[in-house]
């Protein structure tokens, strides 16, 4: 299943203006950019608008600094780094406003191949809202507009939606095109055996993704906080273990939909638990046990998969040509209760089957881990990539030009 959407390929940038929306929302301390990933992961589509001579004005948000100016949210510390990985300057349009004098100036005086960036969308208070007068702004900025925020996709926003409705072309970058390639050919077009690995803490956050993937994959694993709902509902005592009673019935709908279309559903045999959730959450002192999952004690919680259930998700992982995990299989936090999630991140290191990380928390971990580079590949949007594993269109990429 490829892109129907017109790409920077489809187009010729010379000499023209170019807005191209990246998922710049990186992780900052202290005015530090701690994980980079995402503004590396922007790097191929900037290098080509460069390479083709467009005046590229590069945007983006940065956390939630809710439609007014916050300085420990501005995009500078992301323009130097840039400016750094690109080895060419990369000026920083400072307007509150974010399309304002600093920006139009900018602008008016660029070369072809410049860069500028403006500041933090979210700043302006129509970004979230879609609002018309943001968008026109944005789009009275370009000839051209690049939509290559795949982390933002699922959202309809002034920089993805409106303004790709608005400016005379609208195309998707390579991220964008990339992020859908990896994850649309796994839902909809795997090398079986398809294994689809749930964790998290909540099950009614990954209602849709359960169900949907129950249908496409061939094994469905399911680990973390939302296991034990399941394990509820096959009867078992779960102690004090996270659980969404109201979603029991669900649970047990899938495990009954699962034998009906003859999937395997994959539940955790045995689990570490705890007599409270560790605080601080890395304490590492934490006492924990192993217990079998239909043996928890009325007043522990489970934390984490067990060693048996780490070995039976390891071994199904490996047999899989497809493997689609989001979401950790416990509280991988804290260093005592993070085997389980090192176990299923090892696995899928050691397989050579198409590997697909979803983004947010197993991203994280993967990457913490070290095995970043032995995956076939981390998506950039949590949110996104959820959305798109429920088998959803991403407003963001709908809003492009079709080919
Ligand atoms: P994202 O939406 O960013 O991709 P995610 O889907 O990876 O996130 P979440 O649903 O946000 O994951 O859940 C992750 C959280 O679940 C972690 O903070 C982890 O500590 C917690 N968690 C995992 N297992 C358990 C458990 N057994 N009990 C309580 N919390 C748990």
């Amino acid at each position: 299943m490829g892109l129907n959407k017109k790409s920077v390929d489809d187009i010729n940038v010379k000499g023209l203006r170019v807005l191209c929306r990246c998922d710049f929302n990186v992780p900052l301390k202290d005015g530090k950019i701690t994980d980079e990933n995402r503004l590396v992961a922007a790097l191929p589509t900037i290098k080509k608008l460069i390479a083709d001579g467009g005046k590229v004005i590069l945007c983006s948000h940065l956390g939630k600094p809710k439609g007014e100016p916050k300085p420990e949210l501005s995009l500078a510390p992301v323009a130097a780094r840039l400016s750094e990985l690109l080895g060419q300057e990369v000026k920083f349009a400072a307007d509150d406003e974010v399309v304002g004098e600093n920006a139009k100036a900018a602008v008016a005086a660029m070369n072809d191949g410049d860069v500028i960036l403006l500041q933090n969308t979210r700043y302006r208070k129509e970004e979230t809202k879609n609002g018309e007068e943001f968008s026109k702004e944005l789009a009275s900025l370009c000839d051209v507009f690049v939509n290559d925020a795949f982390g933002t996709a699922h959202r309809a926003h002034c920089s993805n939606v409106g303004v790709a409705e608005l400016a005379p072309v609208a195309v998707v970058g390579y991220l964008m095109q990339k992020e859908i390639d990896f994850l649309g050919n796994a839902v909809e077009n795997p090398v079986r055996p398809f294994v689809a690995i749930l964790g998290g803490a909540k099950v009614a956050d990954k209602l849709n993704v359960i169900n949907n993937l129950l249908e496409k994959c061939d094994t469905l694993i399911i680990g973390g906080g939302m296991a034990y709902t399941f394990l509820k509902a096959k009867g078992y005592e779960i102690g004090t273990s996270l659980v969404d009673n109201e979603k029991i019935e669900y649970c047990g709908e899938m495990i009954a939909k699962a034998e009906q279309l003859g999937k395997k559903l994959l539940l955790p045999v045995d689990t570490v638990v705890t007599d409270h959730f560790p605080d601080p959450i890395d304490d590492p002192e934490i006492a924990t046990e192993v217990v079998a999952a239909d043996a928890i004690p009325a007043d522990k919680m489970g934390m984490d998969i067990g060693p048996k259930t780490r070995e039976l998700y390891a071994e199904a992982a490996k047999s899989a040509k497809t493997v689609v995990w989001n979401g950790p299989m416990g509280v991988f936090e804290n260093p005592v209760l993070a085997a389980g999630t090192k176990a299923v991140a090892q696995a899928l290191a050691d397989t050579d089957a198409t590997t697909i990380i979803g983004g947010g928390d197993s991203a994280a971990a993967v990457n913490q881990m070290g095995f970043g580079p032995k995956m076939s590949h981390i998506s950039t949007g949590g949110g996104a990539s959820l959305e798109f594993l429920e088998g959803k269109e991403l407003p963001g990429v709908a809003a492009a030009n079709d080919k």
